[in-house]
């Protein structure tokens, strides 16, 4: 039996996706790689934005329509917020809440379910991979759906995620993104253990490998975790992504968002302490119903003095049964001319950073490798870009095609997150220390320091 998947939206999504797929041929299912040649059709769905149910639902209708024998299994945050719209669309699919998600592929098979908190042996296709540790969130922010598709806190254990990792490192990933929705509130359930445990212990095994954050909450930056960050060395990812989501105190609180502006920008300052020039991320909302213009000049100004790597800018998004629901939305001109000042500014934060790292030497793990020149121009969609649907998200790499770069074959990531392309044709998935050359837009590109692998 064949099974196709369709996933939306977020790494932790993705990660599941992944672990289920493992699943599924351990029960001896193949995978299919297009929906028509499907048995089973397995959709993680997200409901984050309008888009990505949007997405969920085209997916699904289109599926009902050309593939009307494959079973279609729904999970996911609509599963679990709106199974009725998905039974609407499609009568004989099976709902699976993310509460059941894990036991999909052994209720398919009839069999008891073996969960292990969505634990993955590889990563098809990427060169780095992407393990789940945490789950859930309880804060309220007013715009947000997933503490109500995702309410359940809870945490892999610090055992099962070493295992985990160790046995990523015996498969030869050199780049490992710990994923969760709250990652900051990671507590091993049997040891207590907080993620600055858990990192001590990571940076303790053995092998060449580098850890990344997917995201931190503002709140949980702490002086004790950035110690023990820096004392992983380059062990660990000087890159951090801290959703802002507005830069007025005034929206900040309307969005019910746990802290004021002069105290994001003194986590910011932890991790400037502690990290060299380290690549700070920032999301922003743009056109919250109650966002003044004064007040998002305001978020453009803060912006600004935070000084990002970059941004992931998002339109406001009406959710249904969330409490800014309610609020009267902007015009949709304004949120659009909102959003792309703040892209604007976004552009020349990317170009600025990448051109301040011009002269100096960056680990950079070796992507992918292509005929000469093919990394020139505009990249499409990396490895970096989950949420490339609906959402926003960052510019694509761009790098400026003249005659000096035509020849450029090898693409890679530093640990800051910048994308650097070089001459040379090194093998994927090997670290390579660069002397960044030259910048266009926000990427670098540069020459390996020798001797190089
Ligand atoms: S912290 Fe806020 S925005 Fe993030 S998942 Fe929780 S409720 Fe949503």
């Amino acid at each position: 039996m064949k099974v196709y998947f369709k996933t939306v939206g977020c790494r932790v999504n993705q990660v599941e996706t992944q672990s289920l797929t493992e699943k599924f041929v351990s029960l001896g299912y193949e995978t299919a790689s297009v929906p028509g040649e499907a048995d089973i059709v397995v959709v993680n769905s997200c409901s984050v934005t309008e888009y990505a149910d949007r997405d969920t639902f085209n997916f699904i209708k289109r599926t009902v329509a050309s593939h009307p024998k494959a079973r279609l299994v729904v999970t996911g945050c609509i599963a679990t917020l709106n199974p009725q719209k998905i039974l609407e669309l499609a009568p004989g699919a099976a709902v699976f809440p993310n509460a059941d998600k894990e036991k999909i592929p052994y209720q398919l098979a009839g069999i008891p379910p073996k969960e292990n908190f969505f634990s993955v042996g590889g990563f098809s296709g990427h060169t780095r991979a992407f393990i789940k540790i945490q789950d859930g969130c309880n804060l309220k922010c007013s715009y947000c759906l997933v503490p109500s598709a995702r309410s359940e806190i809870k945490s892999k254990t610090a055992a099962a995620a070493l295992a985990e990792i160790k046995n990523l490192i015996g498969a030869g990933f050199k780049e490992i993104v710990l994923c969760g929705t709250r990652l900051g509130m990671y507590k091993c359930p049997e040891t207590a253990k907080g993620l600055a445990g858990l990192m001590g212990e990571i940076f303790g095994l053995s092998g060449d490998f580098r850890i990344r954050f997917s995201s931190l909450e503002p709140g949980e930056v702490s002086e004790e975790l950035a110690a023990v960050l820096k004392g992983g060395g380059e062990r660990f990812c000087d890159y951090f992504h801290l959703p802002l989501q507005a830069g007025s105190d005034a929206v900040l609180k309307a969005m019910g968002r746990p802290y004021t502006s002069g105290e994001y920008l003194k986590k910011l300052d932890i991790l400037r302490k502690n990290f060299k020039e380290p690549g700070l991320f920032a999301d922003v909302i743009a056109g919250y119903p109650t966002e003044t213009e004064e007040q998002f000049a305001e978020t453009l100004a803060f912006v600004e003095e935070c000084f990002f790597a970059g941004l992931h800018v998002f339109r406001f998004s009406r959710r249904p049964g969330t409490r800014a629901y309610a609020l009267k939305p902007l015009p949709p001109e304004i949120v659009r001319e909102r959003a792309e000042r703040l892209r604007v500014l976004d552009a020349g934060m990317r170009a600025s950073y990448a051109a301040s790292m011009c002269g100096r030497s960056l680990k950079v793990l070796v992507l992918r490798t292509g005929r000469k020149g093919a990394f020139d121009g505009e990249i499409p969609d990396l490895e970096t870009r989950p949420h490339a649907k609906g959402g926003d998200c960052g510019p694509k790499a761009v790098f400026a095609a003249d005659s000096e770069n035509k020849s450029r074959q090898t693409l890679g990531l530093a640990s800051n997150f910048l994308n650097v392309s070089l001459k040379e044709k090194i093998q994927p998935g090997s670290f390579v220390k660069v002397r960044i050359l030259g910048v266009s837009g926000g990427s670098c590109s540069g020459e390996p320091v020798q001797p190089w692998p």
